[in-house]
Order: C-alpha cells, then sequence, then structure tokens
C-alpha cells in the first residue's frame, strides 16, 4: 500500500495544517491533550464538533449526501492524522460514527431528516444504552422490559456502564420486546429521549476518579414507537451492524501521538544506569516493537477505509482493529507508566483538569501517566471484550 503523499495530498495537507492552526483555540488543544480516556469532556468535544461543522468537516466519513466532505481515503486519512498532531479533542464517536451509520441503513426517510443532521451539527448528543448488570457480552441476553401500550413502549429496567449519559439528550437502547423464544430474536432497537420523565442517571467514578460511566434507571419511561429504528424484534441485527462501526474507527493517528509522546518522554526520563531511557537499549528495543504494531495497525485501517468507500461495511476486520488498537494503547500505557513510575501515582485531579492552572508536583507528562492507563485499561473490555473479538475472528474469519 502506498502512502506517500501525492502533489496534491501536500495541498490538501497544507490546507487542513493551516485550518487547525486557526481554528484550535489554546482552550481546545489544553483539554485534547489533558484527555485520560477515549472521551474528551462534551463541553470542549461539542465545541470543536461545532467549528468543524460550521466548516462543513465534522464526518468525513459520511456519504456526501448525507452531510459528508466527499473526500476520497487519503484525504480522510491526512485529516486525521492533522487532527491528531494538532492536538484536537476527540469528536463523540457515539452519533457520528456509531448511530448516524445505523440510522443511514435502517432509519425511515423521517428519521433521517430528523436525526441526522441533528447529529451533524452537535445539537443531539447520544448514548448508547447495549449493556445491562449481568448482560455484557453475552448481551443477547438483556432484560430491560419495553411493553406496548398503544403507540408506545413502556420501559423499565436499567442499563450501565453507559457513557456520558450525564451530557446526552439522547439515547439508542436496546431492550426486550419478547421473552420467549430465541433471546436475540426479541430484542428491538430505540431511539429515545433522555428527557423523558422515569429516567435517572446515576453516576459511576473510575478508579482514576473520574465521572465519565453510569448507570441509567428505566421506570415506565413512555418512549413512542416512532422512535423505533428498523422492525420490532429485529433490533439485534441493527446493533450487530452498528457494532461494526463501534469496533472498526481509527486509532492509529492517535497512537502515533502517543508515541511520540513516550518518545519525548523517553529523552528526559533517566534509565537505571544513569543516562536517560532513550539511550537504554532495552527500552528503545520496547519502543520499536510497539512502533512495528502501530504500522501494522495503520495498514489495517486503511484496507478498512477502502472497504467503506466502497460502500462495504467492516465486517470482522473491525474486530482485528478493535483488538490490536486497544492493545497497543495499553502497551505504550505501560511504557508510560514505567517511564515515569517515580511520579506515576501521584493523585492529582485538580491539576489536570482542563484549563486548570494548579501547578502540578513533578513534570507535566506525570500527571497524566496514571488516569491514562487506569482509564485505558477498560479499552480491551468496552465495545465487545477482546476476548468476545477473539471469538468473532475465530468464527467469521478461520471458520472455527
Ligand atoms: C469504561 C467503560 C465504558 C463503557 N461504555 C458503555 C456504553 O457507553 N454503553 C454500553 O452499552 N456499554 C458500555 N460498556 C460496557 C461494556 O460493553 C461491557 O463491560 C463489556 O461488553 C463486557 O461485559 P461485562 O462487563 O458484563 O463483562 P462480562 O461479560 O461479565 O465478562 C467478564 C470477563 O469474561 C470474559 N468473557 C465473557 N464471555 C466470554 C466468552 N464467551 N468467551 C471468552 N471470554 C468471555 C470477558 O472477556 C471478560 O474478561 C462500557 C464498559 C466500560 C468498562
Amino acid at each position: 500500500m502506498n502512502l506517500e503523499l501525492s502533489p496534491e495530498d501536500l495541498a490538501f495537507r497544507d490546507e487542513v495544517r493551516a485550518f487547525l492552526e486557526s481554528a484550535l483555540t489554546p482552550e481546545l488543544r489544553d483539554a485534547g491533550r489533558r484527555t485520560t480516556s477515549v472521551f474528551t469532556d462534551a463541553r470542549y468535544s461539542l465545541a470543536w464538533q461545532k467549528i468543524l461543522f460550521a466548516k462543513g468537516w465534522v464526518a468525513p466519513s459520511w456519504p456526501k449526501e448525507y452531510g459528508g466532505t466527499g473526500w476520497n481515503e487519503m484525504q480522510r486519512y491526512i485529516f486525521a492524522r492533522e487532527c491528531a498532531r494538532g492536538g484536537a479533542p476527540g469528536l463523540a464517536p457515539m452519533g457520528l460514527r456509531m448511530v448516524a451509520p445505523a440510522i443511514m441503513r435502517y432509519g425511515t426517510e423521517a428519521q433521517k431528516s430528523h436525526y441526522l443532521p441533528r447529529i451533524l451539527s452537535g445539537e443531539d448528543y447520544w448514548c448508547q444504552g447495549y449493556s445491562e448488570p449481568g448482560s455484557g457480552s453475552d448481551l443477547a441476553s438483556l432484560q430491560l422490559r419495553a411493553v406496548s401500550d398503544g403507540d408506545d413502549y413502556v420501559l423499565n429496567g436499567s442499563k450501565i456502564w453507559t457513557t456520558h449519559a450525564h451530557f446526552a439528550n439522547r439515547m439508542f437502547c436496546l431492550v426486550r420486546t419478547r421473552f420467549e423464544g430465541k433471546p436475540q430474536a426479541g430484542i428491538t432497537f430505540l431511539l429515545l429521549d433522555m428527557a423523558s420523565p422515569g429516567i435517572t442517571v446515576k453516576p459511576i467514578v473510575t478508579l482514576a476518579r473520574e465521572h465519565e460511566v453510569n448507570q441509567v434507571f428505566f421506570d415506565n419511561v413512555r418512549v413512542p414507537k416512532a422512535y423505533r429504528l428498523g422492525d420490532e424484534n429485529n433490533g439485534w441485527t441493527v446493533a450487530k451492524y452498528l457494532l461494526e462501526f463501534e469496533r472498526g474507527g481509527g486509532s492509529a493517528a492517535g497512537l502515533k501521538v502517543s508515541l511520540a509522546r513516550l518518545h519525548a518522554i523517553a529523552c528526559t526520563e533517566p534509565s537505571d544506569d544513569g543516562t536517560v531511557l532513550i539511550e537504554d537499549s532495552h527500552f528503545v528495543a520496547k519502543l520499536a516493537e510497539i512502533e512495528i504494531l502501530i504500522d501494522a495497525i495503520e495498514m489495517t485501517e486503511h484496507r478498512v477505509m477502502s472497504a467503506l468507500a466502497s460502500g462495504n461495511n467492516p465486517g470482522p476486520a473491525s474486530s482485528m482493529l478493535k483488538m490490536q488498537g486497544t492493545e497497543a494503547m495499553q502497551r505504550l500505557d505501560e511504557l508510560v507508566i514505567e517511564a515515569v513510575a517515580r511520579y506515576g501515582c501521584v493523585e492529582q485531579p485538580e491539576a489536570r483538569a482542563p484549563g486548570s492552572n494548579v501547578e502540578p508536583i513533578g513534570p507535566e507528562h506525570s500527571l497524566f501517566a496514571m488516569p491514562r492507563y487506569l482509564n485505558n485499561r477498560a479499552a480491551s473490555i468496552y465495545g465487545g471484550s477482546n476476548e468476545i473479538q477473539r471469538n468473532i475472528i475465530a468464527t467469521l474469519v478461520l471458520g472455527l
């Protein structure tokens, strides 16, 4: 695969760089740099989304008819790389990257024209209501009841680990509409309003002392049947389609930025023999190993992007990308902890918050090492654990 930039690509890259230079405020860059998990605080990611929306660059992977940029695969790669390089905050994926493709595929014309523009502009902020207490890997066992009552469903039960439910005004949600027969054949996919009476969002604070995930309770919540995506009891098909997009998103650009950050840390942090880590051949060998893995992920991402450009969904390659991308991320975190071990456990949530003026104890990079390490342990669990991804590959690719 040829990743050399042509003169046209170089001109496009310069155009993107010039735009980022002028559009990314110091506050946004700071929020991007301080993100210790996959999701940037919604206040900053939405501010950035609005700027990209005004420019027409918010959804490079969407078809042009719905508001995509019409860029080719190389342009999309360049844009992702430049955003990561420039320190742009990440955009929340639940709307733009996850529910939007499902609405395009399974939505009615009315649903498409209502939801897609609101996702693009950031007017709607989505969360994902799949997992329940007791139903994660075995998602088909989910129990949130949706009982038919006239033109509505009435929902009772709860969802858990719901990322950013406290920011979201919409949830895409899997509910049980049939209790007998095969579990997969009794699930329905709903698009619901988080302001509906009977919904309560309770925070779950993580080991890194951050509030990102929640438990969401449903107490006789009425959801109009018009908010259903796809047919009743056919939600499993929609859910699986969406998961391919959740798992197949690009990560190489971000991983390369993290690798560069680790490299910079290794140039300053001392090694056991009294020099700096970058002169320690054992540490350098570990850097080389992770760099090779990231290059391989980047190539696979290009193959998946080619498939998407020709109108295909990612398929099982998304499982491979999810697994490799999250394992590379965790390996990078481990190496950062190895490099900054002297400071790694220092607890300073107030010093690392976006916009904070609190002076950190130790070098600034040590502030983010432990929260990133702890938060990213979850990366091989959420979106379907990596063991489950290996099962998918074994079944769909190896035919086992
Ligand atoms: C930080 C975070 C954010 C999340 N955000 C969301 C969200 O926004 N929305 C949402 O719906 N969910 C979310 N989740 C939930 C996530 O999808 C589930 O945690 C995940 O699917 C695993 O389910 P579980 O936690 O019930 O673990 P379990 O399914 O109980 O798994 C426990 C362990 O057993 C292993 N295991 C289970 N079954 C098998 C098998 N068949 N073969 C081999 N190994 C197996 C798993 O890999 C895991 O190691 C989030 C989770 C985390 C940690």
